[in-house]
């Protein structure tokens, strides 16, 4: 049995009082992820200030046989930053890994430790003329560790891809303490199995990263954006096919919006809400398109884009923004249904699942029936990324429904709606990873081969099995 008071003495001997918290109301903060709540016991948070005192904190723990839980932000969905119910846990927060290392604009890459929010990432780049291509809602408070440890997505995957496809190096540590590499920041290297795209997406349970190389681009000198009316997911599509004749690789975003999730928005902002269409459009989808040159008109491309799509009839109405407040305004109401989402009282289903891109329309109609099925009459949410086929569906209990009733079926829905996706040969997870809520689903998702060559490598990378046990794999 593990001596919880001898580890915490010798961590908070190495670390210093401020870098070792064991309080109750210091250790609060780490209790909670966007979702979930710890069940586990937090024996304390330890807060490295740099790769040496990780790799002792890592070192330490294994030698103690105490069970380590990285944690960036805490901002993650799927409860992948807290201990399980069985577990004692040291936390190993990065948040006074904040260091950004170097900036080499003329190689386009950025050196930066695991504890720097994304927003601040996204901020230094901008400050040298240049972008990293990852950006989403939780920007401000998500650490960019976190962010390649869940291969985070958001609003940009259409145009750069995940969070992987913005990584060319990283630097992390093994349980036991051991470095594995330091954060590479060559653009071609062919040097046998690339450990990086294991790293990224395994949710803290090979390796500690305390340090990554990003790459970086120009960044935009203009950007347009434009919201249009669909009546249906049908055109939706035809509108997206239409979008990249015209807009070609310049397409930033692709969002679409469900009548009753704008409608949802627009209840929970209230007086402030902008409501752009008469509350008829069955689908609307905000287009950004954005270019690092000049050279590149793209009001005349978006504004081309607008004219075909209405004299085809694919688009019932469309808006352009003007100016960066109207762009602003518009992209508050894709933003907007995620806070009223959050926002909502009583039980809610969210997911997480994409389909490819071309059965989306197949996916959504699938869904609500199976959901009306399961829960006649219940009110249903569609918004997300629909460029990359990832639909965020929510549901909620009708109104004359009890909480109780409501949440007895919440888990048929989820089954159902990760079995639409499977069926379409899709994820159970897009773009949230699987941590400890999502496990099961995962298992259905892959083949016995996958599961054993994961099972296989978990136990290369953590033989003890004390590096965030529980997450990803059972
Ligand atoms: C308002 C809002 C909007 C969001 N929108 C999106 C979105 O559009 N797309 C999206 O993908 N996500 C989104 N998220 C979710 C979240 O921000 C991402 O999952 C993010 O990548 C998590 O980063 P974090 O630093 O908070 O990680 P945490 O929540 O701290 O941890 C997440 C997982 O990563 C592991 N981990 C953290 N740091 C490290 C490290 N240094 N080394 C190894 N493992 C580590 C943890 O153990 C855990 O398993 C949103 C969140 C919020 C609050």
């Amino acid at each position: 049995m593990p001596d919880h008071q001898a580890i915490a003495a010798r961590l908070a001997e190495r670390l210093g009082s401020n870098g070792f918290l064991r309080e109750a109301g210091d250790i609060a903060p780490f209790r909670r992820d966007s979702v979930y709540c710890a069940e586990g016991d937090i024996i304390g948070v330890a807060r490295p200030a740099n790769l040496s005192e990780v790799s002792d904190v890592l070192a330490l723990c294994h030698d103690a046989g105490i069970v380590v839980i990285p944690r960036g932000g805490g901002t993650g969905f799927a409860g992948g930053a807290l201990p399980r119910r069985q577990d004692s846990a040291v936390i190993l927060s990065t948040d006074r890994l904040r260091a950004i290392r170097s900036v080499d604009i003329v190689g386009d890459v950025m050196v930066v430790e695991a504890g720097v929010t994304l927003q601040a990432v996204r901020d230094e780049a901008a400050r040298h003329g240049r972008l990293v291509g990852i950006d989403h809602g939780g920007a401000g408070s998500s650490a960019i560790g976190g962010n390649i440890a869940t291969n985070a997505g958001g609003n940009n995957v259409v145009r750069y891809g995940m969070s992987r496809d913005q990584l060319l190096g990283i630097e992390a540590v093994l349980s036991d303490g051991r470095l594995v590499s330091s954060a590479s920041t060559l653009r071609k290297s062919n040097a046998g199995y690339d450990l990086r795209h294991l790293l990224a997406g395994s949710e803290g349970t090979l390796a500690i990263i305390t340090a990554v190389a990003l790459k970086m681009r120009p960044q935009p000198v203009k950007r347009v954006t434009g919201l249009f009316a669909l009546a249906s997911p049908d055109a939706v599509l035809t509108l997206f096919a239409m979008a990249k004749d015209v807009l070609g690789e310049a397409i930033a975003a692709f969002e679409v919006m469900s009548q009753a999730a704008l409608a949802q928005h627009y209840a929970h902002a209230g007086a402030s809400a902008v409501q752009p269409f008469a509350n008829d459009a069955k689908w609307s989808v905000l287009i950004e398109a954005d270019a690092a040159s000049v050279f590149f008109d793209l009001d005349a491309a978006l504004a081309a884009l607008t004219e075909r799509a209405l004299e085809m009839e694919i688009v019932r109405n469309g808006i352009l923004a003007a100016s960066l407040a109207q762009r602003d305004a518009l992209w508050k109401l894709r933003e907007g249904i995620a806070v009223a989402m959050g926002a909502w009282r009583g039980p809610m289903v969210r997911t997480d699942t994409s389909v490819p891109v071309a059965r989306v329309p197949e996916f959504i109609a699938g869904i609500e029936a199976g959901a009306q099925r399961i829960v006649p009459g219940a009110p249903t949410f569609f918004f997300g990324h629909v460029g990359d086929g990832n639909i965020h569906f929510n549901l909620a209990a009708p109104p004359s429904m009890p909480d109780e009733t409501f949440r007895a079926r919440m888990s048929e829905v989820y089954r159902m709606t990760e079995d639409m996706a499977l069926s379409l040969n899709g994820s159970v997870s897009a773009e949230h990873g699987i941590g400890q809520s999502k496990r099961e689903a995962l298992m259905r998702m892959k083949t016995p081969v996958e599961l054993d060559l994961m099972a296989g490598i978990k136990k290369v990378f953590d033989p003890g099995g004390l590096l965030n046990p529980g997450k990803i794999l059972f």
